[in-house]
């Protein structure tokens, strides 16, 4: 099945349908300015348009399937691909037990186990916890973000990515308070390298 409209497809992506979305796609490689935790940021569209339909559905209203359609679109251009082979490891942003619980589960884990899958990096677990379960980020300002992500991740089996080039999977970057504050748990880990990816950025 096409995991955008449905259609019988073996691929989880239809040609008609990886055509609209290929026109949005454009691989940017950012590296702010400000202190962000991270080495760069990469992301492969603008929060816009039929992408940020997808988004909203895969995360919001529980079709976990869109994942499969997801990564093959995050993983149809080489350059996109070699970029993520310059890395050891890719682990998701965690999210906490009780929304675990109630969504089923976590939209950023299904992408980065899938991109682990058929590339050369290895995706690991139990590194990064969340300990607590916050007010959904959506509904924040910025200020508000960063005091709603601060101290709400743990780090567990430090040793997993120590030296080693690891890459923090997200759905969709806004403020970038939440890979920041993830990014400066991992950090404390000593990796030699760390870079952010997301689907999209707001
Ligand atoms: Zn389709």
């Amino acid at each position: 099945m096409c995991g955008k409209c449905g259609k019988l497809d073996k691929n989880w992506l239809c040609n008609k349908c990886k055509k609209e979305l290929k026109k949005y796609y454009n691989l940017q490689i950012d590296k702010y300015g400000e202190p962000k935790n991270f080495d760069e940021h990469i992301y492969l569209f603008k929060y816009e348009a039929a992408i940020r339909e997808e988004i909203i559905k895969y995360k919001f209203q529980e079709k976990s399937y869109k994942y499969k359609m997801l990564t093959k679109i995050i993983l149809s251009k080489k350059n996109t691909c070699d970029k993520i082979e310059e890395y050891d490891i890719i682990l998701p942003v965690p999210i906490s037990k009780e929304r675990k619980k109630q969504r089923g589960y976590n939209q950023s884990e299904l992408i980065a186990r899938e991109i682990s899958k058929n590339l050369k990096i290895e995706y690991v677990k139990n590194v990064l916890k969340k300990q607590k379960n916050t007010v959904a980020q959506s509904l924040l300002n910025k200020e508000q973000r960063e005091e709603n992500a601060r101290g709400a991740y743990t780090l567990k089996n430090s040793k997993k990515i120590q030296n080693k080039k690891i890459l923090l999977l997200d759905d969709i970057f806004t403020t970038g308070s939440t890979v920041g504050e993830c990014c400066r748990i991992l950090r404390s880990a000593s990796p030699q390298k760390i870079g952010v990816l997301t689907i999209a950025k707001d």
